[in-house]
């Protein structure tokens, strides 16, 4: 059944709904007809199951069914602190990130970082937004995740909270901890009670001062494997890491 967050809910059974937001989307990709069935998602976790009672142009509607929580979203509250890509690739990561399970996504702009200043990492915000509804609709979330401002890097040393995982591929004086090891040896808890952040670099990675300064600041330097990863594959296979080891894979 075709998703769509909609905003004006939550909804109650027998209300009748303003759809024309999405009667375009409805007529013209999906061929619906009066009498299909849709679910809408307040994008707060509760859903609605709804029958189309009119569709055309500027007035559409749908009768409220019944009405549910969705049961999809991390208890764990997972922010990507992802520093600016190419397009394609920070594209990539909010699509995939959505799906894996990602709450809230903030663009970095370190010293490496291709795309800057903020301004215009700001321009690409409504296509991104747009991104992560489509990829919130196609996996099921009953949440939308949210896309913060662009923040410096030392500005976001500052602003992150709960289990701070920074997983660098140097290698630095001692061997750093697998992410999975890190979590599952002694930071659970800390990652159920407080959320987590994860920091992932962009394609040319961080500097070594950026690294101490984040390390200073209560950053768990963790190692992805001994494999050079593209700063997308990192992105994506450290949210599956630690969504799977605070058990929101199973
Ligand atoms: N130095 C890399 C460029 C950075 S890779 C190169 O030569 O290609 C992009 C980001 O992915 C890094 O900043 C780091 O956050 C992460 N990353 C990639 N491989 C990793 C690994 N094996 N362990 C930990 N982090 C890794």
């Amino acid at each position: 059944m075709h998703r769509f967050f909609l905003t004006g809910g939550p909804f109650h059974i027998g209300q009748r709904v303003d759809i024309t937001l999405i009667s375009k989307q409805l007529t013209s990709v999906l061929r619906a007809q009066p009498g299909d069935e849709i679910t809408l998602l307040d994008g707060e976790g509760n859903a609605s199951t709804a029958s189309i009672t009119s569709l055309s142009k500027n007035n559409s509607t749908a009768r409220i069914l019944e009405q549910y929580v969705v049961q999809t979203e991390p208890k764990t509250a997972l922010t990507l602190y992802q520093c600016t890509l190419k397009a394609d690739k920070f594209e990539w990561v909010l699509q995939k990130g959505t799906e894996l399970g990602v709450t809230h996504f903030v663009p970095i702009i370190s010293t490496r970082s291709i795309v800057r200043p903020a301004s215009k990492v700001l321009q690409k915000y409504e296509r991104w937004r747009r991104i992560l509804q489509e990829a919130a609709e196609q996996s099921g979330r009953g949440r939308l995740p949210t896309l913060g401002e662009p923040l410096l890097f030392n500005a976001m040393l500052d602003i992150a909270t709960g289990l701070k995982l920074l997983p660098w591929e140097e290698k630095s004086q001692e061997k750093n901890a697998a992410l999975g090891d890190m979590i599952h040896d002694n930071m659970k808890r800390t990652a159920e009670r407080d959320g987590v952040s994860l920091l992932i670099g962009s394609e040319g990675g961080f500097e070594a001062n950026e690294i101490d300064a984040a390390h200073e600041r209560g950053w768990q330097i963790v190692s992805l494997g001994p494999r050079i990863l593209r700063a997308e594959t990192a992105a994506l296979a450290a949210t599956a890491i630690v969504l799977d080891q605070l058990d929101e894979m199973g």
